[in-house]
C-alpha cells in the first residue's frame, strides 16, 4: 500500500478521495497531505458559488458523495427539511455544506483509526515523481509522498483567439466567470452584456446578472443559438439499461453510425428520450475507448456540441426561467463564432462570423461563458505546464485532459506511472464522461481502493 499520499485539488473530488481513503481500514495509518489551494476546502468551483440561484443540474437522490451511499446528499438535506425530494434540483451551496460536512465527519473517522491528515492551504506549483515516491514543491517548500492524486477540477479558461489584449485590459471582457461573479458587486450595471457560449455556465450567468441588472440586456453567442435541453419535471426511470442500444453500437464503432442508431431509438419516445440518453451514461467510458482515434476527432468536429446539449440539461424551472427572459425581450440568441474583440466607445466592438457572413454587435461587457476547459496544451496552469514541460505526463491529441490507463494512473513516455495518478476532468481523453459528481464517486472509490492496495 501506499502509506503518504498527497491529494492535490480544493474540489470535490479530492475531497471524495481523501473522505474514501479516511473510512477505510487499512494494515497503517496513513499519512494524507491535502494540497487544497487557497478555496474552500471541498466546494471547489462548482459547489463555492454562494447563489441560491445556481442550482444543481443532477437530481438531490443521485449527488452522494460516496459510491457506497449514493443517496448520501439526500439524507443529509432530509434531516433539516423532510419534505425535500429525491427528484429535487438543490441549490449548489447546500451541496458544498455536504461535502464539508462530510469531509468533517470523514476527518474525525480518519483520526480515531490513526490516520493522520495535513491540510495545505496552497496551490501545488511542481511534482517531481521518482522511482521511490514523489516530491511535491509549493513556494520554497517540498513534502516527500509516496504516491500523488491530481484533483484539479476543469483548467482555468484561456481568452479565445481574436480577443485583444486591450480588450482584456480593458476589464470589459470576461475570462473565467466564476471568479468575476464572486466580485460583482464591484460591477457597475451595464445595458448590454454579451455571452459568448451557450451551455450550462452561460444558464447559470444570466440567471445571476438578469436578477442583479434587472435594466440589463443579454445577448448569447454561439455556432448554433441552441440552449441546453432541460430536465423534466418528473423522473423517468430508464426504460431498460441500455444494452441493446450499446450492443448494437459495439457492432461498428462509428460516430456517424452511432449518432444514428441513438436518433432512431430516440425518436418514437417523444419527451421521454431523456431516459435513453442517460441509460447509455454508465457505458461511455467503455464506448469511448472502443471509438479509433479518428472516430473520436470526428465526435469532436460534428457531434459533440449535440451530445452536450442532451447529457447535460438544465433543470426545469431554470429553463423556464431562461424561456422568461426570452419572452420578455431581455435575452436574444445568435449563431456566430467570435472573430474579434476589442474596446469601442466605452465598450467592446465583437466581431462574428456566421456562414461565411461578418456581423458586429456592440456591448457594455462581454462573457466568455465557453464551459469545461480540459486541454491542457494551451493552459498557463503552474503546475501542468511543469509537468508537460518535464515531461513527466502525457496530453491527449484532442485536448481532452492526460493520457492515463482508465484506472486514472497517468502515463509518461507511453507508460502508466505506479504512483501518479488524476480523478475528473483531466481524465476525458480516456474515459470521455468524467465531470459529475455520479462518475467521480466512483473514480474516488476505486483510486482508495489502488491506494490501499499500492
Ligand atoms: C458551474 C458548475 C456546475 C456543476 N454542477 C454540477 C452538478 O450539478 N452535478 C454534478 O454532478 N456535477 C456538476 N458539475 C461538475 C463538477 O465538475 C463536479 O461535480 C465536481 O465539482 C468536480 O470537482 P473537482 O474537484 O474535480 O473540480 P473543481 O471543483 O474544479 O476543483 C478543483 C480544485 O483544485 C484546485 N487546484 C487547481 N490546481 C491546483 C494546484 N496546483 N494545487 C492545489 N489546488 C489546485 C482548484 O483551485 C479547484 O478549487 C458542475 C461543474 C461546474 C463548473
Amino acid at each position: 500500500m501506499f502509506r503518504r499520499v498527497a491529494i492535490i485539488g480544493g474540489g470535490a473530488a479530492a475531497a471524495s478521495v481523501l473522505s474514501e481513503l479516511l473510512e477505510r481500514e487499512s494494515p497503517q495509518p496513513l499519512q494524507l497531505d491535502w494540497f487544497a489551494g487557497t478555496g474552500r476546502p471541498a466546494r471547489g468551483v462548482a459547489y463555492g458559488s454562494d447563489s441560491e440561484r445556481h442550482l444543481l443540474n443532477v437530481r438531490a437522490a443521485s449527488m452522494g458523495m460516496f459510491a457506497g451511499r449514493p443517496r448520501g446528499f439526500l439524507d443529509f438535506v432530509q434531516r433539516d427539511d423532510p419534505t425535500i425530494a429525491g427528484t429535487d434540483f438543490l441549490p449548489r451551496r447546500r451541496y458544498g455544506d455536504y461535502l464539508e460536512a462530510e469531509v468533517a465527519r470523514a476527518l474525525e473517522q480518519g483520526k480515531a483509526r490513526g490516520h493522520h491528515v495535513n491540510l495545505v492551504p496552497f496551490e501545488v506549483d511542481a511534482l517531481v515523481p521518482e522511482h521511490d515516491g514523489i516530491t511535491v514543491i509549493h513556494g520554497e517548500r517540498s513534502h516527500r509522498a509516496d504516491a500523488a492524486v491530481l484533483a484539479l477540477g476543469a483548467l482555468p479558461p484561456q481568452p479565445l483567439a481574436g480577443v485583444s489584449a486591450a480588450a482584456l485590459d480593458s476589464g470589459r471582457y470576461v475570462v473565467d466567470p466564476w471568479p468575476w461573479l464572486a466580485q460583482l458587486d464591484a460591477v457597475p450595471p451595464p445595458r448590454t452584456v454579451a455571452l459568448i457560449g451557450l451551455g450550462l455556465t452561460a444558464v447559470d450567468v444570466l440567471l445571476e446578472l438578469s436578477a442583479r441588472w434587472p435594466k440589463a440586456e443579454f445577448v448569447a453567442i454561439s455556432r448554433h443559438g441552441l440552449l441546453p435541453e432541460a430536465h423534466l419535471t418528473h423522473a423517468a426511470a430508464p426504460a431498460d439499461d441500455g444494452a441493446e442500444l450499446v450492443n448494437a453500437m459495439r457492432d461498428g464503432p462509428d460516430i456517424h453510425r452511432w449518432m444514428h442508431l441513438l436518433r432512431e431509438t430516440i425518436a418514437p419516445q417523444g419527451t421521454e428520450w431523456r431516459p435513453i440518453v442517460d441509460s447509455l451514461r454508465p457505458h461511455l467510458p467503455g464506448l469511448w475507448r472502443e471509438l479509433p482515434p479518428e472516430q473520436r476527432a470526428r465526435f469532436m468536429r460534428h457531434a459533440r456540441w449535440a451530445w452536450e446539449r442532451v447529457r447535460h440539461r438544465m433543470p426545469p424551472q431554470v429553463h423556464e426561467a431562461i424561456a422568461a427572459l426570452e419572452r420578455h425581450g431581455r435575452l436574444q440568441r445568435r449563431r456566430g463564432r467570435l472573430e474579434a474583440a476589442a474596446p469601442a466607445d466605452a465598450g467592446l466592438q465583437l466581431q462574428l462570423q456566421y456562414a461565411g457572413r461578418g456581423d458586429v454587435l456592440h456591448a457594455d461587457l462581454a462573457i466568455q461563458t465557453t464551459g469545461l476547459t480540459t486541454d491542457v496544451r494551451r493552459s498557463r496552469h503552474r503546475l501542468v505546464r511543469q509537468l508537460l514541460t518535464n515531461a513527466h505526463v502525457t496530453d491527449d491529441p484532442l485536448g481532452l485532459g492526460l493520457v492515463a490507463d482508465p484506472d486514472g494512473r497517468l502515463h509518461h513516455h507511453g507508460q502508466p506511472w505506479p504512483h501518479l495518478f488524476a480523478i475528473g476532468s483531466l481524465l476525458r481523453g480516456t474515459l470521455w464522461e468524467s465531470t459529475a459528481m455520479p462518475e467521480i464517486r466512483q473514480q474516488a472509490r476505486q483510486l482508495a481502493d489502488q491506494l490501499l492496495a499500492g
